[in-house]
């Protein structure tokens, strides 16, 4: 574009341009500030898992918060008070885990599910998490056997590698899970069905849906869900308490972002790109296609706060803006607005 100036480091990179790790039982591709350096708070993962396929019980540091792109799985979990999660999510719905607390995602049926987890560390590695069968092969089958009650030989036929993403029998009824352990369920549900609550914006442009701490308590990762017609804009603004991170998940984008000292890029998306925007740097995101834009903002702040341009303007006084832009006050008057996420086509 003509406006844009000065290099940002590039603020788009693709799960399609990215090494994906296979197994005989599904697979899993990774975007950290490794291979896409401006990523320095949050790190992506898109993984898929067939039915029956599991992403072996583990946990890490960082927290994980997933959208389900396809299909259908079942999650569990623990936290530190031995409350239990077991859960089936759905396409549309999203999970969070704190950081720490271990779980575990397997395919259901009729054809597993696909997913994108991003974590609140750009560090991250999807290789570099703490895996249960890890530990056992690290550990004296004396100790274990301590540990459980039972004799050492239990131990003899666990698997000495690492299992990762490994095959099993798809599971049985989710009430059968939740009986097994009588321990109490957590409080707050590791799980949000967030394609399926009613938007907390909607015009003729497009909608958004939002969840973070006030509607989904266990959360400390703020996101959106985000819809744009075509010819649509999600207006310009800035997120002031977060870095951004963006995975577009349909249609066409064309991204603008303004880093101050004239600096300004702008950028396009598709289907399975990832984008970043640094906290409180301007930006607007249009649809250029002819289908609906969906895509997800994902925050490191428990809130979801963003700034408008337009509502700016429309809350200090109008002479003042005019003189800053040189337009007519009466012109302006009609430009300045209640804060619109997304425009009207
Ligand atoms: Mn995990
Ligand atoms: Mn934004």
């Amino acid at each position: 574009m003509p406006t844009d100036h000065g290099n940002l480091g590039t603020l788009r990179h693709s799960f399609s341009e990215v090494h994906n790790r296979h197994t005989d039982a599904g697979w899993a591709r990774e975007v950290t500030v490794r291979n896409f350096p401006i990523s320095k708070n949050m790190a992506g993962v898109n993984m898929r898992l067939p039915t029956g396929a599991v992403r072996e019980l583990h946990w890490h540091v960082p927290a994980e918060w997933a959208f389900v792109t396809y299909g259908s799985g079942r999650i569990t979990a623990v936290d530190s008070g031995a409350q239990k999660f077991i859960a089936d999510v759905k396409e549309g719905d999203l999970w969070f885990f704190p950081g720490g607390v271990p779980h575990s995602i397997q395919g259901l049926g009729p054809d597993g599910c696909e997913f994108i987890l991003v974590f609140n560390d750009g560090n991250f590695s999807e290789d570099s998490t703490f895996l249960i069968t890890d530990w056992f092969n690290h550990t004296p089958k004396e100790v274990l056997a301590e540990n459980f009650g039972v004799p050492a030989s239990t131990f003899d036929r666990t698997d000495r590698k690492d299992l990762w993403i490994f095959n099993a029998p798809p599971p049985g009824s989710l009430e059968d899970d939740l009986e097994q352990s009588k321990q109490p369920f957590v409080p707050n549900p590791y799980a949000f069905p967030l394609a399926a609550q009613k938007p907390n914006f909607e015009s003729a442009g497009g909608s958004v849906r939002i969840a973070d701490s006030s509607n989904f308590p266990a959360t400390t990762m703020a996101a959106a869900l985000v819809e744009v017609a075509p010819g649509g804009m999600r207006e310009l603004h800035w997120h002031p308490l977060s870095d951004e991170w963006q995975y577009y998940i349909s249609g066409t984008a064309r991204m603008g972002a303004f880093h101050g000292e004239g600096r300004n890029n702008t950028v396009l998306f598709h289907p399975s790109d990832v984008g970043y925007v640094p906290q409180s740097i301007g930006h607007y995101v249009q649809n250029v296609g002819k289908d609906t834009l969906r895509f997800l903002e994902v925050f490191t702040s428990p809130q979801y706060a963003d700034v408008s341009l337009a509502s700016w303007m429309n809350n200090v006084p109008h002479e003042l803006v005019a003189a800053h832009l040189n337009i007519d006050v009466s012109t302006l008057r009609k430009m300045a607005q209640a804060k619109t996420p997304v425009v009207p086509v």
